[in-house]
């Protein structure tokens, strides 16, 4: 499963132990493998030249042997609400999107699983570069602390708490092997120290997923993205409909409810798509749907993003309210969330290698 990073030997993909392995099989002492996993997860130092405390002839033998670090930054864009998109590249130069979101207790980043994305749900933007790699538990990892450094200043202390949203490009439950290497990594009390109960995992419901995560003792929350109450509309505006109809993936999601904590919920998302699939009617169905199968859920109402080859528009404000009603009279709590960096592409749905500026020159992942 690890590609080409790995084996080139991207530290950032390693758990502590397996970095004290590593330096072992160099001949070092455990010692260096926990300073080196400090410096790059909790110091989150981007190359063996800044970790001064270690010989120059260790640094040299690591910068031979493996890498602190493989994505670089292309392009950053702050919006006016002061949320940071970075348009990142691979090794193998392929487009990688982060966003930051700061709020006034807490921080969000929201990352990517994969470069591009299998999945065509048709009211994303992402979907329409395809699939080109899956990310490896580095490149995640390195997403978190190049937007951290950024926001904060290299190994400076971040003053609010972290949360991880696995909602940038890509379908996670597609990268599973990557992301829970990766959330292992990042959870470690010695590096970034981002528990799991801080991180939310959305898939489009790749089904045998939500099944395995739902036995994970120590696991993100979930979030499953629906879009619409039957599988004819499903079926059309989300592909993965077909190979995991409604019914698979409610069942799936009731099984994944028995084995939550008291208090802790899930959420479904269901962004809204004027004239769509944002009706009364709608409503009133995916109301019946959800107590069909007894779950206890929350609805995020999600106000579509647009982008230019995207043929949606958003639904009214007013819509979205009476959406929301109406799955509140039906005993569903509904949420409106509110977008983020819309004016920088920087929102759901809208990441694809897209730059902000007119580009002097054609851009290859450039959509619009
Ligand atoms: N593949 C995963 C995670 C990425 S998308 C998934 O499907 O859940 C994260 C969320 O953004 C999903 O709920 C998706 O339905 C929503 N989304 C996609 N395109 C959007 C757009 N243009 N506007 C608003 N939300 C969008």
């Amino acid at each position: 499963m690890d590609d080409v990073n790995e084996k080139a030997g991207h530290l950032l993909g390693l758990k502590e132990d397996e970095l004290v392995a590593f330096v072992e099989r160099l001949g070092e002492p455990k010692f260096r493998g926990r300073q080196i996993f400090a410096a790059l997860n909790a110091r989150r130092l981007r190359s063996f030249d800044e970790m001064t405390d270690l010989p120059k002839s260790l640094r040299a033998t690591l910068s031979a042997r493996a890498t602190a670090s493989t994505l670089t930054v292309e392009s950053r864009y702050i919006a006016s609400d002061g949320t940071r998109r970075y348009l990142l590249k691979t090794h193998d130069g392929l487009p990688v999107e982060t966003v930051f979101i700061p709020e006034e207790r807490r921080d969000t980043i929201c990352f990517s699983s994969q470069s591009g994305c299998p999945l065509q749900c048709d009211f994303c933007l992402t979907a329409k570069l395809g699939l080109l790699r899956t990310l490896t538990a580095g490149e995640i990892v390195e997403q978190i602390i190049i937007a951290l450094n950024d926001a904060y200043g290299a190994g400076q202390p971040t003053p609010h708490g972290t949360n991880l949203v696995a909602m940038g490009a890509g379908e996670p439950f597609l990268a599973y092997d990557s992301l829970m290497k990766a959330l292992g990594v990042i959870s470690a009390p010695e590096g970034l120290h981002i528990v799991a109960n801080r991180v939310t995992v959305s898939t489009a419901g790749v089904v045998p997923r939500i099944r395995e995560l739902a036995r994970v003792e120590d696991r993100p929350h979930l979030a499953i993205s629906l879009a619409a109450p039957d599988d004819e509309l499903r079926n059309r505006l989300m592909p993965i409909n077909k190979k995991w109809p409604l019914g698979e993936l409610l069942a799936a999601c009731k099984e994944f409810e028995r084995s939550l904590r008291p208090g802790e919920r899930f959420t479904f998302e269901y962004v809204m798509l004027d004239g769509v699939n944002d009706s009364d009617e709608h409503a009133r169905q995916l109301a019946r749907l959800l107590n069909r199968h007894e779950l206890r859920a929350k609805v995020n109402l999600i106000p579509h993003n647009p982008a230019d080859p995207l043929p949606y528009r958003p639904s009214t404000q007013e819509r979205v309210q009476t959406f929301k009603a109406i799955l509140e009279s039906k005993g569903v709590h509904a949420f409106v969330r509110r977008p983020r960096g819309r004016d920088i592409y920087a929102a759901c749905g809208q990441l694809a290698a897209r730059r902000v500026e007119a580009a002097p020159e054609p851009k290859l992942y450039q959509l619009a």
